[in-house]
Order: structure tokens, then C-alpha cells, then sequence
């Protein structure tokens, strides 16, 4: 079969590869791939940038993914040939702390598919069935794909109360913000998106189509631009989806005073840290990493209602032309390039 691997340790290399149709074992699920994204993570794997270097190549990319089920292990009994599977990105061993309360997103033997092991960017993959979750009939295979991005932004809203009118600005107008924009947007909060001149290509402009505020903190400061959203007030919630320190640094200066900062980007550097400010405006940080089952299951439920315009944000590749939405997602021409085998 056709799969985009990384095959060697040094950055690009991976491509398309041909190799065999993996089997399931007794427990395991063999599934026909539909769709796939490129994550953000699997571009740092394809680059190999640095804390990246877990990844053992030969490894398939891919955690991002939806298919059919084709064939299922003996061990197996609530998944049968045609069903309709989306496969949980980061998974939980099952046994530890974390995941017998439910938190798999934290278990201490998590692992990922499509970095660990191989993903879904193939036309086959094979999971263990305890990691797959049955999508709802009909639903756009395209649209499937999103479902892990989409539970990661349900995850990191579960964290704070969103309220009609609640003034919330987001910094990092990628899949992970726009989809947190989105979630808190349903829950009635007022949005503004801040991004820079290089998003300009492709993120910004999705933000004003899915209808929310967006403005390019290269023309307006920041500053200004969330005291106009704020109409001279200042912002109850904050989601820091960019990675920038700078981001995060203008959050604890701006936020009103008893505000929340969500914390979901993920960051190159350390940040010098001036507490007092936090602590006499009494703040409060929440830091909010991956999705777990009950996460995907609502993510399924949102999609399943079309509550938010997903297909704004997709753009599908032919698996063949892997290597090309690879660069285009790296060039930021793309907001979530989605594979299609
Ligand atoms: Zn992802
Ligand atoms: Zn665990």
C-alpha cells in the first residue's frame, strides 16, 4: 500500500513509500483510511525539529485520521466490516492513574499513533479497537478528520466557563485556535482573533469567512486592537493558541483583573516571569494538552450537528500529493491540509 513515513532521522526525510498492508491481530481493528490530516506536530516530525527526536523512523505519520472498518480481529466485537471509526490520536494505556480517571490525555504511558507507531497517512492502519470510536452514520468523511483537532479545542474549553457576551481574545489564528475561537463562540463569548502579517495568506482570511473578528497585529497593536474589541473594558478570557511568548507575556498584561488565560500553544522558548502582576489581579491560568474519549465524543456530536462550518477550514490532497500539501501547510498556505487516500 501507499503511505507518506518518515524513513530516516535527519529533517524531510519522509515521502511516499510503498510497503505491506498491515494485519490486525486478535484485538486489534484493520481500517480502511478516509481522511487524514497534517498536524502541526507532524510537521515538526517531518522537519525532525528539535524535541522531536522520540520519533523512531520507520514510522507512517498520521494521528489525525477517520476510515472504514474493513476487517476486525477475533477479539473483537463492537466494531464489524463497514463501520464508520474515528481513531483516538493520543492514547491511553488504560490502567494508569490518569486513565482510570478518565484522563488519557495525561496517561504516563501515553502514546501517539502516527508518531510512536504507524499512522493514518496510508491507505490502511491498524489500531487496537479500545482506540476507535464509531462516527455517526453519514458523517462527511472529510469533515471525520477534523474530529481530533476539534476535541483538543472541546478539551481546552471544558477548562473555563464561557458565558454569553464573555470577551475572549485569541492569539494564534491556527486549526487549534480557530477551533477554540469557534467552541467558545457557540457558548455565546464575544471573539476576536489576532494574528500577524504571515497569516494573512490563508488563516485570517478562514476567520472572517467563518464570521468571527480578526485583525492583523502587524497593522493594529494589540493592545489597541483587544481595548476596541473590549469597547475600553478588557478581556475576561484569553486563549494563547500561537506559541509566541510575546503572546503570552500581552495576556497577563491585558486580561481584566480576576480573568482566565487558556493556555493550549506550545512554546520554543521559556518566559521570564513577573508573578506579583498575576497574583494582584488574582488570574487564573489554565493549561489545557490534547483530548480525551469523552472529549471526541462531544467533538463527534458538533460535527454530527453541523454546529460549526468545518469545511472552511479543510482543504483535501490526494494522498499521492502528500509531499505537496506538506509544504504548503509548512508555507502556511493551507489551514488543515487533509489527505485523501
Ligand atoms: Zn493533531
Ligand atoms: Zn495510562
Amino acid at each position: 500500500m501507499r503511505a507518506f513515513v518518515k524513513y530516516g532521522k535527519n529533517p524531510y526525510e519522509a515521502g511516499l513509500c510503498e510497503i505491506p498492508v498491515p494485519q490486525p491481530g486478535p484485538e486489534e481493528v484493520l481500517v480502511r483510511v478516509d481522511s487524514c490530516g497534517i498536524c502541526g506536530s507532524d510537521l515538526h516530525a517531518y522537519r525532525a525539529s528539535s524535541g522531536y527526536e522520540w520519533v523512531k523512523p520507520p514510522v507512517t505519520l498520521g494521528h489525525e485520521f477517520a476510515g472504514t472498518v474493513e476487517a476486525a480481529g477475533g477479539a473483537v466485537s463492537e466494531f464489524a466490516e463497514g463501520d464508520q471509526v474515528v481513531v483516538i490520536g493520543i492514547q491511553g494505556c488504560g490502567y494508569c492513574r490518569s486513565c482510570r480517571s478518565g484522563d488519557t490525555n495525561l496517561c504516563y504511558n501515553r502514546k501517539v499513533i502516527g508518531l510512536d507507531m504507524d499512522g493514518g497517512m496510508a491507505t490502511h492502519a491498524v489500531v487496537n479497537h479500545r482506540h476507535l470510536i464509531r462516527l455517526a452514520e453519514g458523517t462527511d468523511p472529510l469533515l471525520a478528520a477534523m474530529t481530533e483537532p476539534l476535541s483538543v479545542a472541546v478539551h481546552a474549553l471544558s477548562r473555563v466557563e464561557v458565558r454569553p457576551a464573555l470577551k475572549t481574545v485569541v492569539t494564534g489564528p491556527g486549526p487549534i485556535g480557530l477551533l477554540c475561537a469557534a467552541v467558545a463562540a457557540r457558548g455565546g463569548a464575544e471573539v476576536l482573533v489576532c494574528g500577524t502579517s504571515a497569516d494573512e495568506s490563508a488563516r485570517l482570511p478562514t476567520v472572517r469567512q467563518m464570521g468571527y473578528t480578526a485583525v492583523n497585529t502587524d497593522q493594529v497593536a494589540l493592545p489597541k486592537a483587544v481595548a476596541s474589541h473590549c469597547e475600553g473594558e478588557q478581556p475576561d478570557l484569553w486563549i494563547e493558541a500561537s506559541g509566541a511568548t510575546s503572546a503570552l507575556e500581552a495576556s497577563i498584561r491585558l486580561l481584566r483583573r480576576g480573568g482566565n488565560l487558556l493556555v493550549v500553544g506550545m512554546y520554543a522558548k521559556e518566559l521570564p516571569f513577573f508573578p506579583s502582576a498575576a497574583v494582584r489581579a488574582e488570574l487564573t491560568f489554565h493549561f489545557a494538552y490534547a483530548s480525551t474519549y469523552r472529549d471526541y465524543s462531544r467533538a463527534i456530536d458538533l460535527i454530527r450537528t453541523n454546529a460549526i462550518d468545518l469545511k472552511l477550514l479543510c482543504q483535501p490532497y490526494p494522498l499521492d500529493r502528500a509531499e505537496e500539501a506538506f509544504r504548503e501547510a509548512e508555507a502556511g498556505r493551507t489551514l488543515k491540509p487533509i489527505l485523501v487516500p
